[in-house]
């Protein structure tokens, strides 16, 4: 139970971690975590795989034991690489559902801190924002105007006001749409009301990636086509009077081989890997097939304050008693009515142990700014809230761009406002002029003005501060007119651009994508921050959300592609922006921060959050956060996703032109009435020494060197396009023709069949694993990309060509696999067949490139 004389303060953190041992962790009871010995026996769901051991079963009653163990050796070993690969996924996308846990505002120790929601424990006191999940379930003891969503409990969308006089309960999972409060957590867990339902609440269904779907379904063409030739090759060799289990054999492990089984885990392999290199590039991925997306991305809509720029605000300027005033950096302006007004008329949270006011704050940064420009230490602002206290508010939203406060102080009660000077001049009637309150004539209206103008042309972004002394209340409630103010000044505030924006905006321009601003801050403001980024270059490409509202969406569709900059717009702008972008068949990205510009993640074709200054209702609405809020990071994500998916394209290539190499190896010589040029172990072979590790190396190749100079790809693009179904069937044909090429070589020279196998056998291996070099790129030669750039590649192939050794000169390996010794000679007739291709190739590659 919670104790009464606690309620208002937190606890402390050695209470807190003795209660979190008693009581356990604030979670409700997870999903059954997937086992690896499930995931090794998937490795063998699979028909083809079956019928293949049966029939190595069979074979191996009937006579070559040594086959069938070898057999059965290769399909576990085999097995064996594909549980490595999906448990390494399962544990990394584990580890990032752990990363996008919530968390929670907790008070601790006397101070704000954000911890991880499950380490909350009964009698923490909790502060809500707007836009939090709440993370237990609460009695609520402080609230202003909070006003709660609790669909997910009770269905009900209408948001339900929370009250803390009546000691009202908030429970877990619901949401805080507008106002704030602070909750004692008096229930976690599966204590809570939602622990309660939580057995009836399903998993959430795992996102399906469109690729693998599509693979998947590319996969069933290929398996059909696949055992087609299979029948073939093997009624062909039945009816030439080969051994019928032999054959039968031979035409199951061709189809085990060559049925690129594999592909869609790959793909999953691929994506989870590029998640996690995203993730140390501060790109948290929440759902998989975002990654396929973000290479799409044509325009990105980002938010100017905190993403666009530091974040980091300063107040540099202030025009008060009709004079501009520079403010120095790191020294304070004397002024009463601004200490008052910033102080009084601001959320942020003090620990006043800390002397020096810069370290003492936490909170919004604009805030943080103008504390620190008027006010000199924390004992300032102590003595101040120890005589004012505050008995009313009008929350700051986007759309209202202002925020005020009623305060009591002694027998009075006034009010503190400030906000966007647009919203704030127009209500004051008088303003500050040598201490005293003056009519606000249009002679000093117009001068505020034009400072307002000049300010925002510096790119500073512009707060109007005003007061108003003994407001009369209604009745006995605490509401309150914002109006007839007495104007105190405008403050101008610098908020630096990152120093990585401007390459990063240089970057997408190279690569075809459009950022775009969307910013709350004034038109003058934006402009000056966006040509200082070359994010705009004139001001016609510069809108306002006013204008905006003018203009219907037809003509909205006819000009937003001109568009690089929308100021003073409101979160609801946002969703319109959204969509006139995607009209125009864009891929759009598209940031947000707070609750309401969660449905503009939403639509968005890749919504992404802030990890730092984030709601979590933006956070759960995103497919990405950006854990430092930065914009070069989108860019990074973005470059991270076109290389995954050339990665993808890039071992499709390679599994589906090695795959048709084999099968076209055995049927062209079933069409030319050759013997078998491979048994069905060593066909089995080429399938596990190359299509394992060296395609898993390709999933994790480095960028190509002009990856983002080129344009973004059409999202419906087929993954074959841009000529790659084409070069996937000249290259496997070419492969096929080679090997039987050296098998008929063989055969012209007199050679035995074991030695003309053999070198069929090494010309298919060595082709592919040269081939494999050649798929790291589409668009350059070998000689042109860099060898070593890709070790796990290099380190791949030489594995493999020590397998391919191995089975060559180890005595009892060659008898398992029917290999012969090759010499020299033999071993030049194989070299230059599986290189002549890919040299052609790569000469041709280089020299039209030279040419461009
Ligand atoms: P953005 O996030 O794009 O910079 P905001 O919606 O935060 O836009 O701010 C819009 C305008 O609201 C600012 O230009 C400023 O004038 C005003 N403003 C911002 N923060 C505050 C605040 N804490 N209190 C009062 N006014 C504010
Ligand atoms: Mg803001």
């Amino acid at each position: 139970m919670i104790n009464e004389k606690e309620i208002y303060s937190g606890l402390d953190s050695r209470e807190a971690e003795r209660r979190f041992k008693k009581y356990g962790p604030n979670i409700l009871e997870s999903k059954e975590k997937v086992s690896p010995l499930r995931i090794f026996l998937q490795q063998f769901n699979d028909v083809m795989v079956w019928v293949l051991i049966i029939a190595t079963l069979i074979s191996g009653i009937m006579g070559e034991k040594a086959d069938a163990i070898t057999i059965l050796v290769i399909v576990i070993m085999n097995g064996i690489l594909g549980f490595i690969q999906e448990f390494k996924t399962e544990k990394s996308l584990e580890a990032l559902n752990s990363l996008a846990a919530p968390t929670a505002k907790v008070i601790r120790d006397g101070v704000l801190k954000v911890i991880n929601a499950e380490n909350l424990v009964i009698g923490d006191l909790i502060v809500i924002e707007s836009g939090d999940r709440i993370p237990a379930d609460c009695i609520l003891v402080e609230d202003f105007s909070l006003i709660l969503d609790e669909s997910l409990l009770t269905g009900e969308s209408v948001g339900v006001n929370k009250n803390s006089k009546n000691k009202d309960n908030i429970f877990m999972g619901t949401i805080a749409l507008t106002g704030r409060g602070k909750g004692k957590v008096i229930s976690t867990g599966m204590g809570t009301e939602m622990g309660k339902i939580a057995g009836m609440l399903k998993d959430i269904e795992k996102d399906k990636s469109p690729l693998k779907e599509k693979l998947d379904a590319l996969g069933k063409v290929l398996v059909v086509l696949c055992i087609g030739i299979c029948i073939v090759v093997t009624i062909t060799g039945i009816s030439r009077g080969h051994d019928k289990y032999q054959m039968f054999l031979l035409g199951v492990s061709l189809a085990v081989a060559a049925i690129p089984e594999g592909l869609p885990a790959i793909v999953t392999v691929a994506l989870a890997l590029g998640v996690s290199r995203m993730l140390k590039k501060s790109a948290l991925i929440r759902r998989l097939p975002a990654v396929e997306t973000l290479g799409c991305t044509s325009v990105i809509c980002s938010d100017k304050t905190g993403t666009l720029t530091e974040n980091k605000m300063t107040v540099t300027e202030i025009f008060y008693n009709n004079n501009y005033h520079r403010v120095e950096k790191d020294s304070v302006f004397p002024n009463m009515f601004l200490k008052k007004a910033v102080t009084y008329c601001s959320d942020c949270n003090v620990d006043y142990g800390e002397g020096r006011i810069e370290k003492s704050l936490s909170g919004d940064p604009t805030e943080k700014a103008l504390i620190k420009a008027f006010v000199k230490d924390t004992k300032d602002i102590k003595s101040m809230t120890s005589k004012g206290k505050r008995i009313s508010e009008k929350p700051f939203t986007s759309e209202r761009k202002m925020m005020s406060v009623a305060i009591k102080e002694g027998i009075n009660t006034n009010l503190y406002l400030k906000g966007a000077p647009e919203r704030v001049i127009d209500r004051c009637k008088y303003i500050i002029i040598d201490g005293d309150a003056k009519l606000f004539t249009s002679m000093y209206k117009s001068k505020i003005l034009k400072a307002v103008e000049s300010m925002s042309f510096k790119a500073l972004r512009c707060i109007a501060i005003a007061y108003k002394p003994d407001i009369n209340f209604k009745g006995n409630t605490v509401e309150y007119d914002e109006k007839d103010l007495t104007l105190i000044g405008v403050a101008g505030i610098i908020d630096p651009p990152r120093k990585e924006v401007k390459d990063a905006v240089f970057k997408c321009r190279m690569a075809g994508i459009r950022p775009v601003m969307i910013t709350g801050d004034h038109k003058n403001t934006a402009f000056a921050i966006g040509k200082e980024l070359e994010i705009v270059k004139n001001e016609e490409e510069v809108i306002t959300g006013e204008e905006l509202d003018k203009l219907d969406d037809r003509k909205l569709f006819n000009i937003v592609d001109n568009i690089k900059v929308f100021a003073r717009v409101s979160p609801n702008h946002k969703l319109r922006i959204v969509k006139a972008f995607k009209s125009k068949n864009n891929i759009v990205a598209m940031t947000g921060d707070g609750v309401n510009d969660a449905p503009a993640v939403k639509e968005a074709d890749i919504g992404i959050s802030m990890g730092i200054s984030g709601t979590d209702v933006t956070k759960e609405a995103s497919s990405m956060i950006l854990l430092d809020d930065n914009f070069a990071t989108i860019v990074s994500a973005i470059e991270e996703g076109r290389v995954i998916y050339d990665n993808i394209r890039k071992f499709i290539r390679y599994l589906l032109s090695c795959n048709l190499g084999e099968v076209l190896t055995m049927f062209l010589a079933s069409l030319l009435n050759l013997p078998t040029p491979m048994l069905p172990i060593q066909i089995l072979f080429v399938n596990l020494a190359t299509d394992g590790l060296p395609a898993m190396a390709l999933g994790i190749d480095p960028a190509d060197i002009d990856i983002m100079e080129q344009r973004p790809r059409p999202k419906d693009e087929s993954i074959f396009a841009r000529g790659l179904k084409e070069k996937i069937l000249i290259r496997g044909t070419l492969i096929g023709i080679c090997t039987v090429g050296a098998f008929i070589m063989g055969y012209r020279y007199n050679m035995d069949l074991k030695t003309c196998r053999t070198l069929a056998l090494c010309t298919l291996v060595m082709s592919q694993l040269i081939h494999v070099f050649e798929c790291r790129s589409e668009r350059h030669s070998i000689f042109e990309i860099k060898l070593f750039t890709n070790p796990y590649l290099v380190g791949a192939v030489i594995v493999s060509i020590a397998m391919l050794l191995s089975i060559l000169y180890i005595p009892f390996l060659q008898k398992i696999f029917h290999t012969v010794a090759l010499t020299l000679a033999q071993w030049s007739i194989v070299i230059f067949l599986s290189s002549v291709i890919a040299f052609i190739n790569s000469l041709y590659l280089l020299l039209w490139n030279k040419r461009r």
